[in-house]
């Protein structure tokens, strides 16, 4: 059930709402909007009468048919925009707005000098967010697992230096809780998408989440696992498009790219394109990443190395530096038609010595 306000409902008015669903033993969830605020009622099994319509700044009480609540467009029907403070040396970040978030870096981050000449690369050519595993989910338990905490550690100190915001993937509550006190924003990646213990765990975070469709997922239960994310109080969730699985075997996945406006119509979350896994092939990722653009993403995750060919995970699959800046600017054209941004290249970035050596 959602509860619509007056446009002109006061702050108290909304409390008191709040207040009422929640002596009933429910949830509420306060979501302001540009118009009004509404109120999601989660917790109850369908319809019951609480009497809230009678309760001042009311406009409606009205009922939720589809099986996702906060995440749909019913309940906020203005986009969800994720901001991010500049933080020392940084700058400001948005995901969800007129700016694309471009997310980049490794697949694993496999040592210190490795991850600094990537991240001074991504950083230089204009990404405001790197993106590197810690814990990796690999298929073979013989696979490189990812160096943990270490690597964690390794990505606090890019953000120091380059001012870029941290995505990292969180693979159980263990390492979720390690994931939150380190990074800007915690990844659920594919094969977590329908693990409800580990989004509950996420919604009870205090940073944001990027949720990647599990490889099978339909729209529906994508959304519902977003859903689950919310229905715990954390509202800032983004989802991302890394391909499912098909009979086609010339990618590794099969990049869903209708999902984007499909997620639009239905969601107010932002949604980014990674076509590094949708892919699997790197001479696929620059042409898939202009299509996700043009068809609305608001953003990309771009897997970008230094030694591609020595890479401990995803080597086939991850762009060179130079590459990554062809990319940029192929991508940079397409926003400026649909009237959206792309962060500039810094300014700034000194080559780092790790980087040079890599060139
Ligand atoms: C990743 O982003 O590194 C990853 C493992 O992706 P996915 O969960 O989409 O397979
Ligand atoms: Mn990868």
């Amino acid at each position: 059930m959602l509860v619509v306000m007056q446009a002109h409902a006061t702050e108290e008015q909304v409390r008191a709402v709040c207040e009422k669903i929640e002596a009933f033993g429910f949830r509420a969830h306060s979501i302001p909007g540009a118009q009004r605020t509404a109120i999601g009622i989660t917790g109850n099994q369908g319809m019951v009468e609480i009497g809230l319509e009678e309760l001042p700044g009311v406009q409606e009480v009205i009922r939720v048919s589809k099986p996702y609540k906060l995440v749909s467009r019913d309940v906020k029907e203005d986009d969800t925009v994720i901001r991010f403070s500049a933080g020392a040396g940084g700058e400001t970040a948005t995901i969800g707005g007129s700016d694309l978030a471009i997310v980049a870096g490794p697949c694993a981050i496999e040592s210190c000098e490795q991850a600094f000449a990537v991240a001074e690369r991504v950083h230089r050519a204009g990404a405001r967010f790197f993106r590197g595993g810690a814990y990796k989910p690999r298929t073979s338990p013989y696979s490189f697992q990812g160096l943990g905490l270490e690597g964690l550690k390794i990505m606090a100190e890019i953000r120091e230096r380059f001012g870029l915001k941290i995505i990292t993937e969180a693979i159980d509550n263990e390492s979720l809780d390690l994931v939150e006190q380190y990074a800007d924003v915690i990844q659920i990646g594919a094969r977590n998408m329908q693990n409800f213990s580990l989004l509950k765990r996420a919604g009870r975070a205090r940073k944001p989440v990027l949720l990647k469709r599990g490889m099978s997922a339909t729209l529906e239960e994508f959304l519902m696992a977003a859903e689950y994310v919310m229905s715990e109080g954390n509202y800032n969730v983004i989802l991302c498009e890394r391909g499912v699985r098909t009979f086609a075997d010339h990618t590794r996945n099969t990049l869903d790219l209708s999902l984007v406006p499909a997620v639009q119509k239905a969601s107010h979350l932002p949604i980014l394109v990674d076509p590094s896994h949708g892919t699997g092939k790197r001479d696929k990722v620059t042409p898939l990443s202009r299509a996700a653009i043009a068809v609305g993403a608001d953003g990309l995750l771009i897997e970008v190395h230094n030694q591609p060919d020595r890479a401990l995970s995803d080597g086939m699959q991850s762009l060179y530096p130079d590459q990554f800046d062809e990319l940029m600017t192929e991508v940079r054209q397409i926003a400026a038609i649909l009237h959206r941004g792309v962060p500039q290249p810094a300014a700034d970035a000194a080559p780092t010595a790790q980087s040079a050596a890599s060139r």
